[in-house]
């Protein structure tokens, strides 16, 4: 098969490697319908992280099931499924309790790169959801959304306890923060303000439901929204970042006895305890549980009721990847959406 490897920074290739096979008898093997790059993928790609080259990329998919392992009870070949980051049994107290990207038997989905035409995923039962019937393609977009950012970003809401008639703040505009006011509006939020800079998101930011476009960052962003809510700052704050910056606006921003959700991969993050002593705000975050929202997300979209696919405003052949990233580290892409 066709895959996506990271070789060093700024250096993406597509190239042949070895199609993937059952290993453990709870595996299912799918032929991936779409693919895509992560705003999580830019770290390694900008030298952010530290990570060993070559590196295969990728942790999002959605796609029909080729073959499954002996064990496998629910899921079926021919099925269209989608899956998270974290394969997760869904039967341990954890994931029982929601916190399915912490289930005991966890394991990271994508190691050997969902940027690919084809993906073992351990745990088949426990972490893919099947769609009803195999989906119209105008709908897949939205599905492989579902896959990450929209989940992701509808955690960042639930954690931020977003509900009716809060005033909600989302520090972040790439296709989590985006899908975050998504979120924030089906979840009934009244006031929804999106910080952004870039015009063509805060159309997106608009069209998914906030109510307001806050465009300061940092100290004056902070003020912005406390003018914006009484002088007290926002029940809910989503933070889709992961810097020092995003994270302390999100906390300055959020009201005494409010919620911060974050959901951006913390890097360098160092929070004041006497700061955050006095502050009274609730902190609840981390990698997101994915597989909690799955079903009423693939019902949403099943449905047509949310549109979370227009994240993607450029596809590509997955031969073009390393063109997917650059458009991405420049910027001149939300999100890209790979067609293996
Ligand atoms: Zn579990």
């Amino acid at each position: 098969m066709r895959g996506a490897v990271m070789y060093g920074l700024g250096d993406v290739r597509v190239e042949d490697r070895d199609d993937p096979r059952i290993v453990q008898p709870t595996d299912a093997v799918i032929r991936l319908s779409a693919t895509c790059v992560c705003g999580s993928d830019l770290w390694p790609y900008r030298g952010l992280d530290t990570v060993s080259w070559p590196m295969p990329m990728g942790h999002e998919y959605v796609g029909i099931v080729q073959e499954v392992g002996s064990e496998v009870q629910h899921i079926r070949p021919g099925q269209f499924v989608v899956g998270s980051f974290f394969a997760s049994d869904n039967t341990c107290e954890i994931c029982q309790a929601g916190y399915q990207s912490s289930c005991v038997h966890r394991e990271g989905v994508g190691e050997e790169g969902a940027q690919a035409e084809l993906l073992r995923v351990p745990l088949a039962d426990g972490t893919l959801v099947a769609t009803p019937d195999v989906p119209a393609d105008d709908l897949i977009p939205s599905f492989l959304a579902a896959s990450d950012v929209l989940g992701t970003g509808w955690f960042g809401a639930v954690a931020a306890e977003v509900g009716p008639g809060k005033t909600v703040a989302v520090v972040g505009d790439g296709a989590v923060g985006l899908l975050a006011v998504l979120a924030a509006k089906q979840l009934g939020a009244e006031q929804i303000i999106a910080m952004s800079r870039h015009e063509p998101r805060q159309r997106l930011a608009r069209e998914y439901g906030a109510t307001d476009i806050v465009q300061e960052r940092g100290e004056d962003g902070v003020a912005k929204i406390k003018e914006l809510t009484g002088g007290l700052g926002a029940h809910s704050v989503v933070e889709a970042v992961g810097t020092q910056e995003s994270m302390l606006q999100a906390i300055r921003a959020t009201r005494p006895g409010g919620h911060v959700g974050y959901v951006g991969v913390a890097h360098g993050v160092e929070l004041p305890g006497e700061e955050l002593f006095f502050s009274h705000v609730h902190l609840h975050g981390g990698p997101a549980p994915v597989r909690r929202f799955l079903p009423e997300l693939i019902e949403l979209i099943w449905n047509r009721r949310i549109d979370p696919g227009k994240v993607f405003d450029l596809e590509l052949p997955l031969e073009q990847a390393a063109a997917g990233y650059q458009a991405m580290d420049q910027r001149r892409a939300i999100k890209v959406l790979l067609h293996p």
